[in-house]
């Protein structure tokens, strides 16, 4: 395969187009590859090997041109390779690549900072720092809890996903695949019960808040607990939005009980629900915060933002890291961040949800499988079940996703049980793309219920 020189990928022609099967032969040829190169432990989903993307569409090496409805995890909300971003990191680039922030700092990273203290939720003083992925900023944000509160445990939800690091496996909760073989975990984690709607039989959400704090009295103590950390939409376990309330009561308890309240905002932040982060919804005010995934159109940038005097609390040299706030991701940073301002971002992600949502609960209607469709914004999910019953139909998830692929639409599926069906599109996705998904999805329905 050549390197040739490509135009921007502003111009990629924003059609689903297939020349082969999905994966194509070059596609293969790159996964005999990876099979002989990459470590079995690194799964792929879908095994076309990507060339170009932009807009809402992800071109692969054999020359196919599918719809991206995943954002490679949430991650490219402004587009891939959105031309004000390759612009910015073009330019960083070519001045300078690596200081280490802590040895020469520069402006780029204090920007980025500044722009997260004044976009994240309160107007109380801030302060930010800067590292490279979003299981390192959760790291942090317990560091930081702990500094402050001197206090050791730390307070998780059910369905919960944190990330990989060993700290923040302890604090996922699915097994598989993310913990089975790699304990022992860190000490000092608790789950408590999150709200689920869909599946916690009526059961509203101060009652399922008063269920979780009385487990923390119980079984912890208040006054043992450093940190709450809770997905305000729970992303890896199913994009599930807790009943109203919930999330409200689980933060005023914290307040009262001296305890650091973390929103993990990696997934649902950055415009993703229809807001700037998905606790506004709720009108709560976290004491941290944490970012990744959108906030720098997939260059790797993590932040945690909270109130001055929690972030101040931590002696100097002890947060850190030779790339955290990389100079190159910073711009691509700033860039993003700007864009999404300029073209309304929030408003787009509404926009998403209102052309998604009637025609998910069209198909809802034709098909019994689909027992809830949830989720805000562009972060949208089906849960699918054995129809009839609330057994989850992971199956199902598992076949209407191969369809989608080999249609030419990039799907995923999440959720503890597999069962879920998830779509988070770019917020560039044109719409015409968006309605044509649908159609390949409704389409996938009844081919695997005919
Ligand atoms: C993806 C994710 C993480 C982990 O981020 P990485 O960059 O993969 O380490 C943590 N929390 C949530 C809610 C996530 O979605």
């Amino acid at each position: 395969m050549s390197l040739a020189v490509t135009p921007s990928a502003s111009d990629l022609v924003q059609e689903r187009r297939l020349l082969t099967e999905i994966p194509g032969p070059k596609s293969q040829a790159l996964q005999a590859r990876k099979v002989a190169a990459v470590s079995n432990g690194v799964g792929v989903m879908l095994p076309v090997y990507v060339v170009r993307a932009g807009g809402g569409i992800l071109m692969d090496a054999d020359g196919n041109s599918l719809i991206d409805m995943g954002s490679g995890i949430a991650v490219t909300t402004v587009g891939n390779a959105n031309p004000d971003v390759v612009a910015a990191v073009q330019e960083q680039v070519a001045n300078f690549t690596h200081t280490c922030f802590m040895v020469t700092p520069y402006a780029g990273y204090v920007e980025v900072c500044e722009a997260l203290n004044r976009l994240t939720p309160g107007d109380h003083e801030k302060r930010s720092a800067l590292f490279n992925s979003g299981a390192e900023a959760i790291e942090n944000a317990v560091k930081v809890a702990r500094a402050y509160t001197k206090r050791q445990a730390v307070v998780v939800l059910e369905h919960g996903y944190h990330g990989r690091t060993n700290l923040t496996m302890g604090m996922t909760a699915k097994n598989m695949p993310y913990k089975q073989s790699f304990g022992p975990f860190a000490p000092e984690i608790y789950r408590v019960p999150a709200s689920y709607p869909f599946r916690d039989r009526g059961i509203k959400g101060p009652e399922m808040a008063e269920v979780a704090i009385t487990r923390i009295e119980r079984e912890i103590g208040a006054t043992n607990v450093a940190a709450i950390v809770i997905e305000p939409i729970q992303g890896e376990g199913g994009f599930i939005v807790p009943d109203p309330g919930y999330f409200r009561g689980m933060a005023d308890f914290a307040a009262k009980n001296g305890i650091v309240f973390i929103a993990d905002e990696i997934q649902s932040g950055f415009c993703r629900t229809g807001d700037w982060f998905a606790c506004q919804y709720e009108d709560v005010v976290p004491d941290l915060i944490t970012t990744a995934k959108g906030i720098a159109d997939g260059m790797p940038l993590a932040g945690v933002t909270g109130r001055a005097e929690i972030m101040d609390s931590v002696h100097p040299g002890g947060l850190g890291g030779t790339y955290g706030g990389n100079p190159v991701a910073c711009a691509a940073a700033l860039a993003a961040i700007d864009w999404m301002e300029r073209n309304d971002a929030p408003a787009l992600a509404r926009e998403i949800e209102s052309i998604m949502m009637p025609r998910l609960r069209e198909m809802a209607l034709q098909f019994p499988a689909i027992a809830d469709i949830r989720g805000r914004g562009a972060m949208i999910a089906i849960e699918l079940v054995k129809p009839g019953t609330m057994d989850p139909n992971s199956d199902l998830a598992a076949t209407l996703n191969r369809y989608c692929h080999q249609h030419g639409v990039v799907t995923l599926t999440t959720g503890t049980h597999g069962n879920v069906f998830r779509f988070l599109p770019p917020l560039t996705m044109p719409r015409h793309l968006l309605e044509e998904a649908l159609t390949i999805l409704q389409q996938a329905f009844e081919e695997a219920t005919a």
